[in-house]
């Protein structure tokens, strides 16, 4: 197992501790959180939106939230869902909505899951705007995968996640390929067995750009989310080579990460940013720790400050 992947496990390992998670969440936002999260409240979240607009860039909006276990808290989360989407309509900001489906309840029953998003994608469909299914790790990648097809099968406004770092990608591809799917490609964020996931980063990588050109050759539409400059190159030097316009495939990023390299971006491609916003913040930013342990000293830099 390569280092990057390593720390990634330790880190995810060590915020899993209960009194972490409660020290984190008390003081989180004001030690650093707040770097990758656009703010507590939806007007928050809609503030940021209009500046990323301003510079050229498309917004996918998150209620952050996941591994929901009560009923009561599935429903408001769903319900948050429609009042962003109304918000998004009223303010005409340029932005669709991503979520995880275990804030909708699949880890309660699929069912209740899939109810829940159906009436998301269809208030999205009214107000023609767009769902995007975030993917979560592995024990729910299948179930992920047969909702997203039961609802694009009834709604062509709802796109789903697949991660670059699992071996089963480029088959899972060549099936939401041959239905037309509206895909977004990353690298993976949870820390995944080597049974189920490449451990070396040098096979990610390679992995990623492979299953991306050929889902885009193929006449798909994805969208590659990725920092990762040597994958960005790789692609724009092989769209101009290949002769793939620059509406087959759009490049995103999360807020608060390489904003430079994001306005850059969008002079020349379409460029969209996923802005988190909420209280259930903690998940979500330990994944970004982990992902760059070096964030870890930004994060101890702000407690000396203190
Ligand atoms: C729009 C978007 C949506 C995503 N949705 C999902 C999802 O549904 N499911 C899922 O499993 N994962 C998701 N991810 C996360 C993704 O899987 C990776 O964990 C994450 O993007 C880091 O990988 P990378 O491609 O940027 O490459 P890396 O090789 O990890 O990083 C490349 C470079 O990017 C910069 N960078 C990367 N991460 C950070 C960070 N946290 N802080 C500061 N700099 C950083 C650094 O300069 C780094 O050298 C999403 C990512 C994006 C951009």
């Amino acid at each position: 197992m390569d280092m990057q992947l390593l720390a990634r496990k330790i880190i995810l390992g060590v915020a899993g501790n209960s009194v972490v998670t409660k020290a984190a969440t008390k003081y989180g936002l004001a030690l650093g959180a707040s770097r990758f999260v656009a703010g507590e409240t939806v007007d928050d979240a809609i503030e940021s939106i209009r500046s990323l607009n301003e510079k050229g860039i498309s917004a996918t909006l998150d209620h952050l939230g996941e591994s929901v276990d009560d009923e009561r808290s599935v429903k408001e989360a769903a319900a948050s869902y429609s009042e962003i989407l109304e918000k998004i309509a009223e303010t005409k900001v340029d932005s669709n909505v991503s979520l995880k489906l275990t804030q909708m309840g699949l880890a309660i029953s699929e069912e209740l899951c899939y109810n829940n998003v159906r009436d998301i994608v269809a208030k999205a469909k009214e107000l023609n705007n767009f769902v995007r299914i975030d993917m979560e790790d592995t024990p729910y990648t299948n179930a992920t995968i047969r909702i997203f097809k039961n609802l694009y099968s009834e709604f062509d406004n709802v796109g789903l996640v697949i991660q670059s770092y699992l071996y089963r990608t480029e088959e899972d591809l060549e099936d939401l390929g041959s239905i037309g799917a509206n895909i977004r490609l990353c690298k993976g964020a949870y820390s995944e067995p080597p049974e189920l996931a490449f451990p070396n980063k040098k096979d990610v990588d390679e992995n990623y750009k492979k299953v991306f050109s050929k889902y885009v050759e193929s006449g798909n539409y994805m969208a590659a989310a990725t920092h990762d400059e040597n994958i960005i190159n790789w692609i724009k030097e092989w769209a101009k080579a290949n002769n793939i316009s620059n509406d087959r495939f759009e490049f995103q990023m999360l807020y608060g990460i390489r904003p430079q390299l994001q306005e850059e971006l969008a002079k020349e491609y379409k460029v969209r940013v996923y802005v988190p916003y909420g209280t259930e913040w903690y998940p979500y930013f330990t994944r970004r720790l982990a992902e760059r342990p070096a964030n870890l000293f930004f994060v101890l830099k702000n407690m000396l400050r203190k």
